[in-house]
């Protein structure tokens, strides 16, 4: 591009959506009739004028290389009309108008790699979080977990085979980033950070970090002769909130940072109220590069989902009707200590916690 030919950046705000619409989608925005699925991964809309468009749906790795992002935007030139977009769960869409160039268009995809499929009952990407590559306070590689689960359930992303979708989200710390999800694979700190007195002078805010804790665990303390920090060990709930803006109070521990498995998170819509994610396993090895455990545990749920569930319940309603008791049967998970809030603070979130109701 000709230096002519660039603009000045618009620093706020997106920008208009309508620009990279597809001009049939443009053309009947606001105006479609119904939408239904032809096949695994792709989607078909029908406007009241007629016109069809159809969306057709591939996996990628989410953070980007410049070569694969070349290789899918080539396609839609050479296969679709030139209009993509990246859904919030890290899959592309092509949109086309015509039925004919599906088939093509799926093909090429293949082809370079990529996997067609992710709408309806099937499970769709893993989100994940910036994990290694962006974030400074990650205790685990949310996009690593992401791929080795996403491998072994890649014929789940192909088909049709859930009651109703399954999203399934990382996340690499306790306190920031990450989602509701059916089924959440988090972060969870065993133990209170470490604190590296010759360092917290230099680099620690020290009012920042008290006022961070949310349990009033950390209060100013001479060490060595230096100002520095210390923590009531018997207070810490190990969220790690202390650790961004006080690297010295290094929690991340290879043997102590674990994961733990989250379910039935829901957005609201129309029709319910929001659901909250409840634990149902904890304490599971932080084990790159596959993070078997973890995964096997996933497997585990989506089995007895697929097989318990009534068609089109979503995971929290499948288990909110055969009750919290059944679930930890079918699935064999061991309900422990570790799933009770014992948080004193957790009078307001007990009705969060699988064991109580009131
Ligand atoms: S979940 Fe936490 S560690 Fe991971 S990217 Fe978000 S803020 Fe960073
Ligand atoms: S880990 Fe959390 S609870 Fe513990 S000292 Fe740090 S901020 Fe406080």
């Amino acid at each position: 591009m000709a230096m002519a030919d660039m603009r000045e950046p618009i620093e706020t705000g997106c920008p208009d959506g309508f620009q990279y619409m597809h001009p049939t989608m443009r053309r009947n925005f606001g105006q479609w009739k119904y939408h239904d699925d032809p096949q695994p991964g792709v989607l078909r809309h029908v406007a009241y004028s007629g016109d069809e468009v159809f969306t057709v749906k591939a996996g990628t790795q989410r953070i980007l290389d410049v070569f694969s992002l070349r290789t899918l935007c080539k396609i839609g030139d050479d296969f679709a009309d030139g209009y993509i977009r990246f859904t919030i769960r890290s899959n592309i869409e092509f949109i086309v108008d015509d039925a004919a160039k599906v088939e093509p268009l799926v093909k090429a995809l293949t082809d370079a790699g990529f996997v067609v499929g992710g709408t309806k009952n099937s499970v769709t990407s893993l989100s994940h979080t910036q994990g290694w590559l962006h974030c400074d306070i990650p205790g685990t590689d949310a996009s690593g977990v992401v791929k080795s689960m996403m491998d072994e359930l890649i014929g789940e992303f192909t088909a049709w085979n859930m009651p109703n979708r399954v999203h399934i989200t990382t996340s690499c710390c306790q306190i920031n980033c990450g989602g509701q999800g059916d089924i959440a694979i988090n972060v969870q700190h065993t133990k209170p950070p470490k604190i590296d007195h010759n360092l917290v002078a230099n680099v620690c805010e020290r009012p920042s970090v008290v006022a961070r804790c949310p349990v009033a665990a950390i209060r100013p303390a001479m060490v060595n002769g230096k100002p520095s920090l210390e923590v009531d060990e018997k207070k810490c709930i190990c969220c790690g909130a202390c650790f961004p803006p006080c690297p010295p109070m290094q929690i991340n521990d290879a043997e102590h940072s674990k994961l733990a498995v989250w379910i039935g998170g829901n957005h609201s819509n129309a029709r319910g109220k929001p659901t909250f994610q409840k634990l149902v396993a904890s304490g599971i090895p932080n084990n790159p590069p596959r993070w078997p455990e973890a995964t096997a545990i996933v497997k585990r749920i989506l089995k007895e989902y697929k097989a318990g569930a009534k068609d089109w319940e979503r995971i929290n309603e499948w288990v909110e009707r055969i009750g919290w008791p059944r679930f930890f049967e079918v699935t064999g998970l061991p309900f422990t200590k570790y799933h009770v809030d014992n948080w004193r603070g957790s009078r307001a979130s007990l009705n969060a916690s699988t064991h109580i109701r009131f």
